[in-house]
């Protein structure tokens, strides 16, 4: 039984699901943190378990600043922290600019930056070396939306996508000296729920063909990612940012 934990926000569904069970796979102990839908963190832990790992759902929003304290405090229970996936994030209706309400901005920037930067911080305070930490890797999940910037539709959502790309390079370099590796990846259009969540469930089937690869990727796909930049495997990379996005970024 491993005492090397990792937490995944936004581990009941999606990517934070398939990024949970690979990482038990590969022998952490999973805290699969989960917003509201107990039922579905409650399966991947069964899963999991079934298969003869560790788990344990949390119940934690990361727009809020003591429920990620919290968080924390309970996988310090289940062991040593030794990776993060800062993966827990909101999309909203498609809206431009001119129509979106501060409420609609502040969610968005809470949920997706405020608590990316938290989570972070609530991991470096444990795994730099510098404090007496075993160092370890976060992997922050960011979209190809960052690059494309979202034009009538997610603005918002792109630009905290962009904060997150910034936040990968700048605490790589400033955490280089304590043993933690920082990193994002880029998903394109990943078949999960998120697009239903932003009131377009047919999104995937739509653009799906019309994209460079002629379909859209799996959450499986972005999840084999994440666990390798957050392996040994990758240990002389940090501050990188990996496209997981069939060509999107790139295609013209
Ligand atoms: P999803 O299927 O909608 O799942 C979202 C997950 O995040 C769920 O586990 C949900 O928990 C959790 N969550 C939502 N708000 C939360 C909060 N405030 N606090 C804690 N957990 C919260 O999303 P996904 O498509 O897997 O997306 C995961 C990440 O990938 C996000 O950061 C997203 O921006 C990014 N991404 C996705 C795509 C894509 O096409 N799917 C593309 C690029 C980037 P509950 O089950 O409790 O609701």
């Amino acid at each position: 039984m491993t005492d090397r934990v990792m937490i995944v926000t936004g581990g009941s569904r999606g990517i934070g699901a398939a990024t949970a069970r690979l990482g038990a796979r590969a022998g952490y102990a999973v805290v699969v943190n989960y917003a509201t839908n107990e039922a579905a963190a409650g399966a991947v832990v069964a899963e999991i378990e079934t298969a003869g790992g560790r788990a344990m759902a949390v119940r934690a929003d990361v727009g809020s600043e003591a429920d990620i304290i919290d968080l924390f405090r309970a996988a310090d229970r289940f062991g040593t922290l030794g990776a993060l996936i800062n993966n827990a994030g909101i999309v909203d209706e498609a809206a431009s600019l001119a129509e979106m309400s501060g409420e609609r901005l502040e969610r968005m920037f809470r949920v997706n930056i405020t608590g990316s930067f938290l989570c972070a911080r609530e991991a470096v305070r444990r795994m730099a070396t510098g404090r007496g930490g075993n160092g370890g890797a976060i992997v922050n999940v960011s979209s190809v939306a960052a690059k494309l910037g979202g034009p009538g539709q997610y603005l918002d959502y792109a630009a905290s996508k962009g904060a997150i790309d910034t936040l990968t390079v700048g605490l790589a370099k400033e955490v280089i000296d304590d043993g933690i590796r920082v990193f994002a990846v880029r998903p394109g259009i990943i078949d999960t729920d998120i697009h239903a969540s932003g009131g377009q469930p047919d999104r995937v089937a739509q653009l799906g063909p019309g994209l460079p690869m002629k379909r859209a990727g799996t959450a499986e796909e972005v999840a084999k990612a994440i666990l390798w930049l957050a392996s040994d495997e990758a240990s002389y990379s940090t501050g990188a940012i990996l496209d997981v996005s069939g060509a999107r970024s790139i295609w013209p």
